[in-house]
């Protein structure tokens, strides 16, 4: 156990490294999943998205400086534990367009874990005075929620081709249900 909380600087501080463990884990995990895409369009964007990640470790590094805190702390077990199932996920047996959607679906539950953390550090950074904390985090906050926007179109567009695959070269692609 790590010292006691008892302001909200202090649980700041808390949940930056929290988030800052969560984006480490994730520039380790996403090479590997990158090999697992089929789609090179779901590839191109999760290489994307491993440059963004690396820069918003960047923006903790420069906040933790800033806090003269350091960024080292317990590991974050919730993206241990989504990451993990990505992991598990990218083994399975699928048909390539199905294994890109589950894959997906993985992906837009890391951004919903990152989203809600940098939401609730923006407030946080805004509630204690930090502007250029804030600055930071909503530039990070918003590369998440692009990102989240993105999966949800390649989403649709690759749930319709694996559709389509299994209604045998039917170009029906207007009967989804
Ligand atoms: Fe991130
Ligand atoms: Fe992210």
């Amino acid at each position: 156990m790590s010292k006691k909380l008892e302001s909200l600087k202090d649980l700041y501080i808390h949940e930056l490294k929290d988030i800052y463990s969560a984006e480490k884990q994730i520039t380790k995990a996403l090479p590997k999943l990158i090999k697992a895409v089929n789609s090179k369009e779901l590839k191109a964007g999760f290489q994307e998205h491993l440059e963004q990640t690396k820069k918003q470790i960047t923006r903790l590094d420069t906040i933790f400086a800033r806090l003269s805190e350091n960024s080292s702390g317990p590991k974050c077990k919730g993206m241990e534990g989504l990451l993990e199932e990505g992991k598990d996920f990218s083994k399975e047996e699928a048909a390539p367009a199905v294994l890109d959607a589950g894959l997906i679906v993985g992906a837009q539950k890391v951004e919903h874990y990152e989203i809600a953390a940098y939401g609730s550090l923006c407030t946080f950074a805004g509630l204690l005075g930090y502007q250029e904390d804030l600055d930071l985090l909503k530039q990070s906050i918003e590369e998440e929620e692009a990102t989240d926007k993105k999966l949800t179109q390649l989403s649709e567009t690759l749930n319709q081709d694996a559709e389509e695959m299994v209604t045998t070269g039917s170009k029906k692609s207007g009967s989804r249900k």
